[in-house]
């Protein structure tokens, strides 16, 4: 407003433009499911301990005919906001169950769980308990072989449905992590009165951790908190040697992380049948934890 009334005109195009972009993009989001533009990647979550695979958390990526590969930042909240949120979230789970009932039948004798995020919408809708059940059912995944990602945003709304409704999830034998965790809408009484197992310590307070004492102090808080709570533990964004060794010095259980793997195609990602995760050695992919 201070510049005057010449810059607010000038802006307005581009305004427009940008929103006639998203509502083309919106547009072809419509499509992509049917046109098998949608795709999952994994990437893994590392026992900081013994450095094998614990299991992947599944991250869509949209494979757009004219644009390349939409990553989800730009397409999930358009999917939010129409509702599409919902089919999308099914197809994600099936589509994530389906793939870790294979990795169960390759020789790894303990059980890789799958990571799935659940956005506020499709928690919220009435279909999800349904979809969650009949992905299990589908796939014939252990229930406790599946991870709800949800994040703090949810608390936003009617506490009581949302708590019921995780109540109801942890029935059918899910397990529900808090992801970001530490950047949203978090009130720790919130860690008390919802039944979650496992928070996700958000990146944001990983970067640099083991020299910025900020970080260090809020990740400690964090661990500390989550060790009485009894609740397992996950770094988010490990991206150096550095930060890795800061994360097992606080007893950090599982890690998750460029330093340790980048998110990619279940082919290239994920073990072959009679190989243990750790023994792939494979450069730029995924492997135990370089130190
Ligand atoms: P998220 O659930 O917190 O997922 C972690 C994000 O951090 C992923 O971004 C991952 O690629 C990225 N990441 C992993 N390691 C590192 C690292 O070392 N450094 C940095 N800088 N980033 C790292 P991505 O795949 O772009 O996904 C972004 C967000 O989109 C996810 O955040 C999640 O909230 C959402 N999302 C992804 N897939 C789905 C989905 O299937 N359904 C829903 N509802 N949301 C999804
Ligand atoms: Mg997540
Ligand atoms: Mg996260
Ligand atoms: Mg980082």
């Amino acid at each position: 407003k201070s510049s005057g009334k010449g810059r607010y005109e000038a802006f307005q195009p581009r305004h427009h433009a940008a929103q006639l972009d998203r509502e083309r993009l919106q547009a072809d989001l419509e499509h992509a499911l049917d046109e098998e533009q949608l795709v999952l990647h994994y990437q893994p979550l590392v026992n900081l301990g013994s450095g094998r695979i614990d299991g992947y958390e599944a991250l869509l990526r949209w494979q757009h005919p004219e644009r390349g590969l939409v990553p989800p930042g730009d397409f999930i909240p358009l999917a939010e906001a129409s509702g599409l949120i919902v089919p999308l979230g099914r197809w994600v789970l099936r589509e994530a169950t389906r793939q870790a009932a294979t990795w169960q039948q390759s020789a790894e004798p303990v059980g890789i769980h799958v990571s799935v995020n659940v956005s506020v919408r499709q928690f919220l809708h009435p279909d999800l308990l349904h979809d969650v059940a009949d992905a299990l059912h589908r796939s014939a995944l252990p229930a406790h072989l599946l991870t709800l990602e949800i994040t703090e945003s949810l608390f936003a709304s009617d506490t009581s449905a949302v708590t019921q409704k995780l109540e109801r999830l942890k029935d059918v034998g899910v397990r529900l992590a808090l992801d970001d965790f530490g950047t949203g809408y978090s009130s720790l009484s919130y860690l008390r009165r919802f039944p979650f197992d496992i928070l996700k310590i958000d990146k944001s307070f990983i970067e640099d951790i083991d020299v910025n004492r900020q970080n260090q102090a809020v990740a400690s808080a964090i661990v500390t908190l989550g060790q009485t709570l009894g609740l397992g533990l996950v770094a988010e964004g490990i991206e150096t040697p550095g930060e890795l060794r800061s994360l097992e010095n606080l007893g950090v259980h599982l890690g998750q992380g460029f330093h340790l793997g980048r998110p990619g195609p279940a082919a290239l990602v994920c073990p072959q049948p009679g190989m243990r995760p750790t023994d792939r050695r494979n450069p730029g992919s995924v492997g135990a934890p370089m130190r």
